[in-house]
């Protein structure tokens, strides 16, 4: 059996109804495997599938110039729940629901959450359906049990990595916060969103861990980061060209707050932020990121010069303390 929910019906029956012809399948990295067995899929039903190679990170990066550029009337989006109110070209979603079990790490998270009663109770799309059953199993341990919906995000517990309203709604009334869910980096977003300490349990790697040391660290590193911006000369504002990542009004206004404190600016329009393509400016001190604020957080070590997210940026031109700057987050603006 699978470890994802391809839903392989499903996207058939879709194809079908929308009569599409030719298909445009997107994928995160850890489903790209799955490629050829996909078009396989596609191509029973008549249509052409296209795979698009390009890395995908999050709903934010719907493939639709690269739709239209090839004459897609279908893109079948996998691996993220929708984020775009409205889409170029008709979109499929498949969340890609993880078929594993929770229980066993679940069990394992227990021990390292005896110090607190009150606990939050995050999770990415893949495993929202495990939600109930980890709620029961805290219950019966003796725990009060709390998950956000902000509304913001489709699932109540969901967290996405430039989302963790549903964590903040509900942060106040729990002492600690469990994530479930894969790598390291979700669980340290609610860490940081929060202020709370946070245990994640891993159902892949079977494996359950305590991320506050690391947030602990990131958030001095991108006090160093501030420090450095406030330090800066000239610097160089990131516009996404992802559908979801283009926040050009927030780019201006930011370019002008940081020329009113004198500072020269200009703006780079860019679809994948990389240590790369930074070093073609060398004249840049400090560089805003406007984009995907994951890539200044969970990256920022691979960055030789300072990349603030926008909140950061606040703080560098004074409209931001740094104590308000920790209780809004780093991630949502
Ligand atoms: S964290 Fe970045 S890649 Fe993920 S959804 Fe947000 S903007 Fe997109």
């Amino acid at each position: 059996m699978k470890q994802f929910d391809l839903e392989e019906e499903r996207i058939k029956q879709e194809i079908i109804k929308l009569g599409a012809k030719r298909v445009l399948i997107q994928l995160p990295e850890g489903l790209k495997p799955e490629a050829p067995y996909l078009s396989k899929i596609v191509e029973k039903t008549g249509a052409l599938p296209i795979v698009s190679a390009d890395p995908c990170y999050g709903a934010c990066d719907l493939a639709s110039a690269d739709a239209e550029a090839l004459g897609v009337d279908l893109i079948i989006h996998y691996g993220h729940s929708k984020m775009l109110k409205y889409e170029r070209v008709p979109t499929i979603y498949v969340e890609a629901r993880a078929t594993l079990n929770v229980e066993d790490v679940v069990e394992k998270a227990l021990p390292m959450l005896e110090k607190w009663r009150k606990i939050g109770l995050t999770t990415t799309v893949q495993h929202v359906q495990t939600l109930d059953i980890v709620r029961e199993m805290l219950l019966r341990a003796g725990k009060i049990v709390a998950i956000g919906d902000a509304g913001r995000l489709n699932y109540a517990g969901q967290v996405v990595g430039c989302d963790y309203s549903n964590a903040k709604s509900i942060a106040e009334g729990v002492e600690a916060f469990l994530f479930i869910g894969g790598g390291r980096f979700h669980a340290l977003g609610v860490a940081l969103a929060t202020s709370k300490p946070t245990i994640a349990a891993d159902p892949y790697e079977k494996r359950v861990f305590s991320v506050n040391e690391e947030a602990e660290k990131i958030v001095k590193q991108r006090w160093a980061s501030i420090q450095e911006g406030e330090r800066a000369k000239s610097f160089a504002v990131l516009v996404g060209l992802k559908p979801g990542q283009r926040k050009l009004e927030e780019a201006l206004m930011i370019k002008e707050k940081l020329e009113d404190k004198g500072k020269t600016t200009c703006l780079l329009a860019v679809k994948e932020i990389s240590p790369e393509i930074l070093m073609e400016f060398p004249s840049v001190d400090a560089f805003v990121n406007t984009a995907c604020p994951r890539v200044s957080i969970d990256d920022s070590s691979r960055f030789k010069k300072p990349l603030l997210t926008i909140n950061e940026a606040l703080v560098v031109v004074g409209e931001l303390s740094w104590e308000e700057l920790c209780r809004k987050g780093w991630f949502e603006n």
